[in-house]
């Protein structure tokens, strides 16, 4: 695990000072200004450039989105948010981002250099960054609270995301498995729905707007397996793999349930809800080591922000780009901030311990251990500040127990705990946060 580093947020009386502060004292970490990189060559008129490397049914960016941002951030905050939180280290994206006095290039084709950079100025008047273009707003844009009101999210609007998808669907990912005779099939995407539309209940009571990306166990995607054969084939081929009729199967298949799905749901929720914030619902797992699904005895809990992106992820210009904006947008802060209130609470109605990761996949950001960044579509593409939930290991024997018993009103007793049904203990430990973090910043 990394260890823990200084955090700092946007928002707040003190944040002019304090960031003053800090930013002297982390510009003793900066990297030197890199080299000049080569200039591209201008290539003879019958070359044509090998196709770009981008991420499973990713589009080609246009970089030229990015003008919208020159010199908003400064190069101080910048590098902060790429070395502590984005990048994986800074060997990860040598090459790919060249950090300079006044700018940052990043490369806009990584197969094909000779395109040339793509260059950001930063803000130099002052260490201040500006405000940056986005459609989310953070608290100290909403209108004020009055104290003690029974609406604290009032005017919020919040998106819900139920991870994966139900009913005859459920076979396309792999998030579903049955543990006995006679027991109630365990179905990710089915659970994830009964949760959120707790969330649309509870969090509307409490004031906010509330949007699902999905309210039913249908896809939201039109593509389906049978329309992405050729999308596969040509990804397959993009990463050297010979395209079998079985990787070709299996490619088309996360292909839809997955990349498909949380693409159509990221359009809707960027182009149609422009949220302040969304929240991923999904439960954990824990792999089995047979070939059967088994009880497994962890059991544990974490909360996601975006970040820890590798080298090779950084290589897809699209997941590149994607990456930048985020960090342009500035959701770092937000997220953060957020996702370290909701694990108070959502550790309290829970139980559960943290889970950690090695540093591969997911690193920490701060001393919270219930709180990672990783980087996964669906908090990447969402272009607002997204907290993503892995609470419950599905497959250890009371969770199981737990699904088994279903909704059921008031407390029943779970292993000598008089306990909510899953679901609601679920949605109350987001609400609970959610109310805490609204009431202490409005
Ligand atoms: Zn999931």
């Amino acid at each position: 695990m990394r260890p823990a580093q200084f955090q700092f947020h946007p928002t707040g009386p003190l944040y002019a000072c304090c960031l003053g502060l800090i930013l002297l004292a982390n510009l003793q970490a900066l990297p030197a200004e890199d080299p000049p990189p080569p200039l591209p060559t201008v290539p003879p008129t019958d070359f044509s450039p090998p196709p770009p490397y981008i991420a499973r049914l990713g589009t080609s960016p246009d970089w030229s989105r990015l003008d919208e941002f020159q010199e908003t951030i400064s190069r101080e905050e910048f590098v902060y948010l790429l070395d502590h939180c984005y990048a994986r280290s800074r060997e990860e994206y040598s090459g790919l981002i060249h950090i300079q006095a006044d700018r940052a290039l990043i490369m806009k084709q990584s197969t094909f250099p000779e395109a040339g950079w793509y260059e950001l100025k930063f803000r130099n008047q002052n260490h201040l960054s500006s405000a940056a273009p986005v459609y989310w707003r953070d608290p100290t844009e909403l209108p004020d609270l009055a104290a003690n009101s029974p609406r604290p999210l009032a005017g919020i609007n919040i998106a819900i995301d139920p991870g994966h998808i139900g009913g005859k669907w459920v076979t396309w990912d792999d998030r579903h498995f049955r543990i006995g005779k006679d027991t109630i099939e365990i179905r990710e995407g089915e659970m994830t729905l009964k949760v959120a539309r707790i969330l649309h209940r509870d969090l509307s009571i409490l004031g906010a707007n509330v949007f699902l990306t999905r309210d039913s166990n249908e896809p939201v995607t039109r593509d389906r397996v049978d329309t992405l054969q050729e999308e596969a084939r040509l990804y397959l081929h993009s990463r050297n793999k010979v395209p079998s009729s079985g990787l070709i199967a299996s490619t088309s298949k996360a292909m839809f349930a997955i990349s498909s799905e949380i693409r159509a749901r990221a359009d809707i929720l960027n182009e149609s809800i422009q949220p302040d914030l969304a929240l991923c619902l999904h439960f954990n797992a824990s792999p089995w080591t047979s070939r059967r699904p088994s009880f497994r005895s962890p059991n544990h809990l974490h909360l996601l922000i975006n970040g820890c992106y590798s080298g090779g992820e950084m290589k897809e210009d699209d997941t590149r780009y994607e990456m930048i904006l985020r960090i342009l947008n500035r959701v770092y802060h937000e997220e953060l901030a957020l996702a370290d209130e909701i694990s108070k609470t959502m550790e309290t109605e829970t139980r559960l311990p943290a889970f950690h990761y090695d540093g591969t996949n997911g690193m920490a950001i701060n001393d919270n251990d219930l709180v990672w960044a990783r980087n996964l579509l669906a908090n990447r593409a969402f272009y607002c500040p997204v907290i993503f939930f892995e609470p419950y290991c599905m497959n250890h024997r009371e969770i199981h127990a737990r699904v088994q018993e279903g909704e059921y009103p008031a407390l029943r007793d779970i292993n000598g705990i008089y306990r909510k049904n899953i679901y609601q203990e679920y949605a109350d430990g987001i609400t609970a946060g959610l109310v805490n973090y609204y009431r202490g910043k409005r």
